[in-house]
């Protein structure tokens, strides 16, 4: 990795590039293997297909991965680290996931949760006085809030706090939590890394190894392990990782720009706009600005179903990080009903921009 760009990274990673073996690691589909050797069971020991995965997103992200059968099951393997007891510290809107995982987590005693807005810095390193774990996500679902990631770190470690950081909206790319001090960083592979809509997996990295031993053990004791069919569909789709992020990221920030000069949206939140809330910060840190935007319509609630509904080429959809677009209103998901009424959230896929504009405004008109 340390003579290489993450785009040439990305696409050479994970090969064994040994005469006579395949340039791809092939789907391996084995539950067991011939003794006496250390891979034993592929739930414990994993598959070289799980491997040549980890070995592409480990490098990128500077740490040692490990793929998940999802995004929730590699989230659920960092809280279960976690002494009963424990104080944790999330966001206010996280991913609806993991805000379900830990209200239930709460309310069984196992943890103490402190909730804080984002954006709010200085709250954050104030908690990590007091907490065992921060968990961020950044940039956010759905409000695209950006956290100030170096700060926020720079805190957690003066305190001996952990921290970790759902990535999903920036991909390894966009930033690279653990070199601004993370000690965890996670990502739903179902959205970005695999990039096709085709499958669901998770990864989680660390640069501590005994972290990364902890996690291995609660992979295999939990049975949280990725399967053999996704970790092929997973290095396969990120193998073109840094073409996508590139496209969509450019097509996010024209049609953001063209979004809020439309007279029908009220609000956009993209932070590559000069004038949104989280620029600067983003700025400051990030290597882009993701392909995730969220707009709001004017009118009721109603008329963002009607738009999304309307749209042809976009795809109403839930979930993101496809090559192709896709748009959802978020309020109508139980327990996002502080999201705004008529807020769609915008996976900006890899389409051309002038179909994706025209779509926007057929759609815009149709739903007036
Ligand atoms: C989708 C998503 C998750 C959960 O991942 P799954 O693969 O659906 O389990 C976690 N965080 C964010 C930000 C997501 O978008």
């Amino acid at each position: 990795m340390k003579d290489l760009t993450p785009e040439s990274f990305v696409v050479s990673a994970g090969r064994s590039r040994v005469p006579g073996e395949p340039l791809n690691v092939p789907p391996v589909l084995a539950s067991n293997f011939y003794l006496p050797h250390e891979r034993i069971y592929a739930r414990g020991e994993s598959t070289p297909t799980i491997e040549a995965l980890e070995e592409i997103v480990g490098g990128l992200e500077g740490g040692r991965a490990l793929a998940f059968s999802t995004g929730m099951a590699a989230v659920a393997a960092v809280l279960d680290g976690l002494p009963v007891g424990a104080k944790l510290a999330v966001p206010e809107d996280p991913y609806q996931g993991v805000k379900g995982l830990v209200a239930a987590g709460e309310e069984q005693g196992r943890w103490a949760v402190t909730r804080i807005h984002l954006a709010d810095t200085a709250g954050w390193a104030q908690a990590a006085e007091t907490s065992d774990l921060l968990w961020l996500e950044s940039p956010a679902n759905p409000l695209i809030t950006v956290a100030d990631l170096p700060a926020i770190c720079e805190a957690a470690r003066a305190a001996g706090t952990m921290v970790a950081v759902d990535s999903t909206f920036a991909t390894p790319l966009v930033q690279q939590p653990l070199d601004l001090g993370a000690d965890f960083v996670m990502h739903s592979a179902t959205k970005f890394l695999g990039g096709h809509s085709d499958l669901m997996g998770g990864v989680l990295a660390t640069r501590n190894d005994g972290l990364h031993d902890q996690l291995t053990e609660r992979r295999t004791l939990s049975g949280a392990t990725m399967g053999a069919m996704e970790a092929y569909l997973a290095t396969r789709g990120i193998r073109t990782l840094a073409l996508r992020i590139e496209r969509a990221q450019a097509n996010a920030l024209e049609l953001a720009t063209r979004l809020e000069a439309h007279p029908e949206i009220i609000k956009v939140r993209y932070p590559g706009l000069p004038n949104d809330e989280n620029h600067a910060v983003a700025k400051s840190f990030m290597n882009g600005f993701g392909p995730m935007l969220s707009f709001e319509t004017a009118g009721e609630g109603d008329r963002a179903t009607r738009l999304c509904t309307a749209a042809r080429l976009i795809n109403h959809a839930t979930s993101l990080g496809g090559v192709e677009s896709t748009m959802e209103r978020r309020a109508v998901i139980p327990g996002q009903e502080t999201i705004p009424p008529t807020l769609i959230r915008f996976s900006v896929g890899c389409e051309n921009v002038e179909d994706l504009w025209r779509d926007l405004e057929q759609a815009l008109q149709a739903s007036k």
